[in-house]
């Protein structure tokens, strides 16, 4: 049997550090904040080239830190691509804003550059959340980033699943406004348990952001803003900063695997490279085939015991919690067969070359 995705492969003597250092912790009760979240912030920061790096508990809550550091709120528009994960949509929702989404391209599956040029145009929303999927991002990133702030649209960047994901030689995260990133599990740097941070280069909003995930707070039992409780425990940025140490070859095994499946698989199916100017997390891999192909191939990888992912089953428009909040869909209609053509095949970090060639083997008999 072959998992789309294993968690446990930790590098020789990590769980014995882990241990070490839960045991640790728990003798001296030092589970909120401290020495750890400080120097995993600094870490994150300093690794990937931003001023500002604030924890928080996960990425979904980092989304509603950077809306509210934005001042994006009640009765407010903002544009975000119609495939995505949920907490994307859910977050603009719950800090009380509108959401309209935008289709996605077939080329590089991220949010249609030109289709959101128009519902920028028609809606003048007040901000923008651009996802960076699959372990990439959008081929006109920076032409997103330059509309937007030429248009005054606060543009907030997803990227939950884009840690390790280089833009034009520098992380992805560098040069955006806001962006975020999730340290759930399955995530490329995963937690053990859930987590969180925010990006950003700008002190004002570094300072409202640490403010709003500690409820506002200007000291203990004085509060400036309404926030909530969204901070990341000790715990989460210790096992985090156990992880650092091994990120570099977890993300170079991740990469390597993703650029194995894209030779191996070239020409046999329609594999999604990275556009031009990216260097890929190896988050997910990405072929794309006809829906009716898909539900057959699926058949035949579970017989053979392989795992597969679909990221994303819907498009968000289609959700049926989406009905009351969304104020409409822009683009091309496309959405909806990228949902139903997606497939992702095994890939995780320390995934064996013996492990990729039976993946590799099972879809080549399929279109044998
Ligand atoms: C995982 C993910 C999130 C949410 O992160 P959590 O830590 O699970 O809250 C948000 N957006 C995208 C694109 C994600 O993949």
């Amino acid at each position: 049997m072959i998992p789309f995705i294993d968690i446990k492969r930790f590098e020789p003597g990590f769980l014995d550090e882990w241990n070490n250092k839960i045991a640790e912790m728990s003798a001296n009760a030092a589970f909120i904040g401290g020495p750890e979240i400080a120097s995993f912030e600094a870490e994150l920061a300093k690794r990937n080239d931003v001023k500002y790096a604030v924890s928080c508990a996960n990425g979904t809550d980092a989304i509603q830190l950077a809306l509210r550091a934005a001042g994006v709120g009640r009765g407010d528009k903002v544009l975000l691509p119609n495939s995505t994960f949920w907490a994307t949509f859910e977050s603009v929702v719950n800090v009380g804003a509108d959401p309209y989404t935008v289709d996605v391209n077939e080329t590089d599956l991220q949010m249609d550059y030109d289709s959101f040029v128009k519902a920028a145009e028609e809606i003048k929303p007040k901000a923008a959340l651009i996802v960076h999927l699959y372990g990439w991002g959008s081929a006109r990133l920076n032409d997103f980033r330059r509309f937007c702030s030429d248009k005054n649209i606060m543009l907030i960047e997803d990227g939950a699943q884009a840690y390790g994901v280089k833009y034009k030689g520098e992380s992805i995260y560098k040069n955006a406004f806001i962006s975020t990133v999730s340290f759930y599990p399955a995530k490329v740097l995963g937690a053990a348990g859930d987590a969180g941070a925010v990006f950003t280069n700008d002190k004002d909003m570094a300072d409202k952001i640490r403010m709003l995930s500690n409820h506002g707070r200007t000291s203990h039992y004085e509060y400036g803003l309404v926030g909530w409780n969204s901070r990341m425990d000790s715990f989460q940025a210790a096992f985090l900063n156990i992880c650092m140490k091994h990120i570099d070859k977890r993300l170079e095994s991740r990469r390597s695997a993703a650029e194995k499946y894209a030779a191996k698989l070239a020409g046999k199916v329609n594999v999604i490279n990275p556009p031009e100017g990216y260097e890929q997390n190896g988050y997910c891999n990405v072929i794309l085939l006809e829906p009716e192909t898909r539900t057959k191939l699926i058949d035949f990888l579970k017989e053979k015991q392989i795992g597969f992912g679909i990221i994303y089953p819907g498009a968000m428009s289609d959700q049926s919690g989406a009905k009351e909040f969304i104020g409409g869909n822009f683009g091309n209609g496309r959405t909806g067969h990228v949902c139903n053509s997606v497939l992702s095949l095994p890939l995780f970090a320390y995934i064996t070359d013996e492990e990729i060639d039976k993946v590799v083997s099972a879809v080549s008999e399929f279109f044998s």
